[in-house]
């Protein structure tokens, strides 16, 4: 008779080790998963050059829509509403336009929303916004407090699309996941159709998410936020306060590559590529890719999950 194998051996690990189903293969079988961009609007000259190769590159993609986030407290409103105006009339592109309510009247915010629905936009992105340096949020006086409060009163302005922030790891003010949960439940019943969720790195932890969401009694899509990371340093730096956990095997990646920016953008393709498949594994068909106005590896994961130009654009 064989005696067992060591544990520690590869043969017990084979036979005692986990199984995984294959990741989804690209097929006639597997429909290219639906897409959405997010952009910022450009501070200068150069930028804006910057902004617009990227929108002209990712426009035969024919995403569902384009997203342009607005300046806290409302500091990019012009560039943000030239940005999107400008999309409707020189693009095949659908704009959504982000809009915030934090430190603005009613008035104001609600003069923003008709300016937006005169100039042809009819998907608004529907945020409180932060308090610009980090200080404690206080809604204004005379303002809409939270974004639920908001998409009401967007409603009440016009028929828009509505589309409104979700947190698979919580926004790190709420009270609890509860909580929270139940203020993504008041934006969807005040209006919203859609939530898009701050990117996060740990798949379970999303899913886990739309598993409490659903048993909230939430049923609309909730859209995973993407963000393709390159630079492992400025991503820790960046999700400091966000409560977005950078996991230590996103570093053990970039490890060795700190100068070599060229190789740092092909691991950057390949994660991103994963965590998507990844989904997709889990039925997830739908992704907002935060592009930080660079289309390559934005191009480069849509192209690996089959999604191509159309004619036309
Ligand atoms: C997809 C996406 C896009 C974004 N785009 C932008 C952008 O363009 N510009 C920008 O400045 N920021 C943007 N943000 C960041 C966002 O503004 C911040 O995360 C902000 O802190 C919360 O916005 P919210 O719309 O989620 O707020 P809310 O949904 O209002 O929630 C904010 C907090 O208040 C709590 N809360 C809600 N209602 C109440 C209540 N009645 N009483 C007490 N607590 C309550 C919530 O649980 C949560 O903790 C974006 C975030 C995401 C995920």
């Amino acid at each position: 008779m064989n005696a067992a194998p060591p544990a520690s051996s590869p043969l017990a690990r084979w036979l005692t080790g986990p199984r995984f189903a294959g990741m989804p293969v690209l097929s006639d079988d597997l429909p290219a998963p639906l897409l959405s961009f997010e952009f910022f609007p450009p501070r200068t000259e150069a930028l804006e050059q910057q902004l617009w190769a990227c929108i002209r590159r990712l426009e035969p993609l024919a995403p569902r829509f384009v997203s342009v986030t607005y300046g806290a407290g409302g500091s990019t409103q012009a560039r943000t509403h030239a940005t999107v105006a400008r999309i409707v009339t020189d693009t095949t592109l659908t704009p959504a336009a982000h809009l915030t309510c934090v430190g603005a009247s009613r008035g104001e915010v609600d003069d923003v929303a008709r300016q937006y629905w005169d100039a042809g936009i009819r998907h608004i992105v529907a945020l409180r916004g932060d308090v610009p340096g980090g200080a404690a949020y206080e809604p204004h006086p005379d303002g809409y407090a939270y974004a639920a409060d908001l998409v009401a009163g967007l409603k009440r302005i016009a028929d828009f699309e509505i589309s409104v922030a979700a947190y698979p790891e919580i926004h790190p003010t709420a009270t609890s996941p509860l909580a929270d949960l139940d203020n993504l439940k008041r934006k969807l019943d005040a209006g919203a159709t859609r939530a898009i969720t701050n990117y996060f790195f740990d798949n379970p932890t999303f899913l886990r998410f739309l598993d409490l969401a659903l048993a909230a009694g939430i049923t609309a899509p909730i859209v995973p936020g993407i963000m393709p990371v390159s630079n492992y340093a400025q991503i820790v730096k960046f999700s400091g306060t966000s409560g977005v956990k950078v996991p230590a095997w996103l570093g053990r990646y970039f490890e060795g590559v700190e100068d070599d920016m060229e190789t740092r953008r092909m691991i950057a393709a390949h994660i991103a590529a994963e965590q998507v498949r990844t989904l997709q594994a889990n039925g997830i068909d739908e992704f907002h890719f935060y592009t930080l106005n660079r289309p390559d590896l934005t191009y480069a994961i849509a192209h690996i999950l089959g999604v191509r130009p159309t004619a036309g654009t």
